[in-house]
């Protein structure tokens, strides 16, 4: 699959295309994990400091990327709530404890930083951190949103996307009225295209 890696830390300023588009093998779910066909990844500051240093990358080469919207291609045999097709987003925490305080847990892996994320064609992701997306989102419109991830506990977020008027996506609605959760309910929105990544 193609990916795109960063290789080692590097000024912005020094090198502005500090990612390098690979070929690399396509990752395997683990027992408790998905596949996911990435359709979608948004690009968050927290990038740059990732490329920069200041949020290192626990080891390198890593894909970068922790708003990533795609569909389950493939499900770990302990998988028992999502299913191949399932149109699923991931966002900052990639796993952790699932306690109260998850998301500034030690335990806490970061997509993107800690385990790859999704500036690729496939990434894996705990079953419990991909979250189904509403249809009335399109896959462009729910990506910025996986970035509260690090913010709200996921449960909040899972929550807010079963339920999109509550949380984090209530904002979306009130600028949105048109698309109240009954049209949420009933309107699926069209498959985005496949991804298109430059020729190396
Ligand atoms: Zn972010």
């Amino acid at each position: 699959m193609k990916a795109m890696l960063l290789m080692r830390i590097v000024s912005l300023r020094d090198n502005p295309e500090p990612l390098t588009l690979e070929d690399i093998p396509v990752p395997e779910p683990a027992p408790d994990e998905v596949l996911i066909r990435v359709s979608t990844c948004g690009v968050c500051h927290t990038e740059l400091d990732e490329i920069e240093g200041r949020t290192p990358p626990s080891v390198l080469p890593m894909i970068l990327g922790h708003e990533v919207i795609g569909r389950v291609a493939e499900t770990g045999e302990r998988v028992t709530k999502l299913e191949v097709g399932d149109r699923v987003g991931v966002g900052w925490i990639f796993k952790s404890t699932g306690d109260d305080d998850e998301n500034i847990s030690d335990e806490f892996v970061a997509t993107g930083r800690d385990a790859n994320g999704g500036y690729a064609e496939y990434m894996t992701a705990h079953e419990r951190y991909a979250y189904r997306i509403p249809d009335c989102f399109t896959d462009y419109e729910a990506a910025p949103l996986l970035c509260a991830g690090g913010q709200v506990r996921p449960e909040t977020l899972r929550q807010s996307f079963a339920s999109p008027e509550r949380d984090a996506p209530s904002r979306f609605f009130r600028r949105h009225p048109d698309r109240r959760r009954s049209a949420c309910l009933s309107a699926p929105q069209p498959r985005a295209p496949a991804p298109r990544f430059p020729v190396a």
